[in-house]
């Protein structure tokens, strides 16, 4: 049977690498295209998710049995702090467009995107798929957080109303190629990737905010663009499921700093500033069920991946969302 694979948000981070995983990994093979498929990449250009007029010619013209759900409202700590509730409603609506119209036209499987930032704010660590509703969110992101959750009670719903085959992907940090490298919105790894290039550019130091010593669990945008494909095809259970690397492979944000410094060549001054603020120091998640279910996974090492992501970053700066 035909397959059509709607990718929403295919124009950003994560859809831009799965579109690369599918057309560079061999054809028919675990993550690759299969020869029945058809993979189409949207992004709001196509149609504004956030109106159901446009969901529904979408839909239409795409005719898709299968939806990759990434498109959302997405941005860094100030603009999550500024614009609660535009980060509410502008998600609860492109959500609640996509599911309800994957619905009306029964599309077999939709996989939606939560994030581990949406998770309580006072829980106990390792997080892991149960705890995500237990508990109210970080007051700096509660507009975000509370509607990617309920993208998981959505699920659950239609499942128990119409037995959908609807269910979501909890990502940690992700970074790659094509991730958004602006200095004043932008999560952590492009940030200091475009402070370093400046640096370098201008010959002025390299400062990097706080003190370096949190941790954090970074995925590769290429490592999770496998994961999605591997929960499009193989994974039917409507309980969310954690993509990470392991408890274990937590990286400093000194060790970021450090690879994007040798990454780029830059050989200016490079200090940290600790009168910044942190963040918290650690938040790691758990990828147990992850890594049960699928029975085995090789994750790029991290230096790796940095080092293609700053070479990216360096080849595509004119391009690069900055
Ligand atoms: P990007 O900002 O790179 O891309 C966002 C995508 O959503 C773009 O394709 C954008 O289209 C599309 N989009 C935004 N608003 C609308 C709209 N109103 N209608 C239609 N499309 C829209 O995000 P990421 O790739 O980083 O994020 C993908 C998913 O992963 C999101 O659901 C996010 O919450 C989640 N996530 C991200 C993390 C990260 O570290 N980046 C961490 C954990 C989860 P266009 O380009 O045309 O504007």
């Amino acid at each position: 049977m035909a397959t059509v694979v709607l990718v929403t948000g295919g124009t950003g981070l994560v859809g831009r690498a799965i579109e690369h995983i599918i057309n560079t990994e061999p054809e028919n093979s675990r993550f690759g295209r299969k020869s029945n498929e058809t993979w189409i990449f949207t992004g709001s250009s196509h149609a504004d998710l956030r109106d159901p007029e446009q969901t529904r010619k979408l839909f239409e013209k795409f005719n898709p049995t299968h939806v990759i759900h990434l498109a959302a409202l997405v941005g860094g700590l100030y603009k999550n702090m500024k614009y609660k509730l535009r980060f509410l409603r502008d998600n609860i609506h492109i959500n609640d467009n996509v599911l309800h119209t994957s619905y009306l036209t029964n599309v077999t499987k939709v996989v939606s995107c939560l994030s581990t930032c949406v998770f309580p704010d006072k829980v106990t660590y390792p997080l892991d798929e149960r705890k995500i509703h237990a508990g109210p969110p970080h007051e700096s992101n509660f507009g975000y957080a509370y509607a990617k959750r309920l993208v998981d009670v959505q699920n659950h719903a239609y499942k128990a109303e119409f037995g959908c085959n609807f269910t979501s992907a909890i990502p940690t940090n992700i970074f790659g190629p094509n991730d958004n490298f602006d200095l004043d919105d932008s999560h952590v790894i492009p940030g200091l990737i475009h402070k370093c290039y400046l640096a370098k550019k201008n010959n002025t130091p390299f400062v990097v905010s706080g003190t370096g010593k949190p941790l954090r669990q970074f995925i590769y945008s290429y490592d999770l663009a496998k994961l999605f494909i591997w929960v499009l095809r193989e994974y039917d259970d409507v309980e969310p499921v954690t993509l990470c690397v392991g408890e274990n492979e937590e990286v400093t944000i000194r060790e970021v700093a450090d690879a994007i410094v040798k990454s780029m060549g830059f050989q200016g001054e490079y200090l940290f500033d600790a009168t910044l603020s942190d963040g918290q120091f650690r938040k790691p998640a758990s990828n147990e069920k992850l890594l049960k279910l699928i029975g085995g996974f090789e994750f790029t090492p991290f230096d790796q991946a940095l080092d293609s992501t700053v070479k990216w970053f360096i080849n595509y700066y004119d391009e690069a969302r900055t």
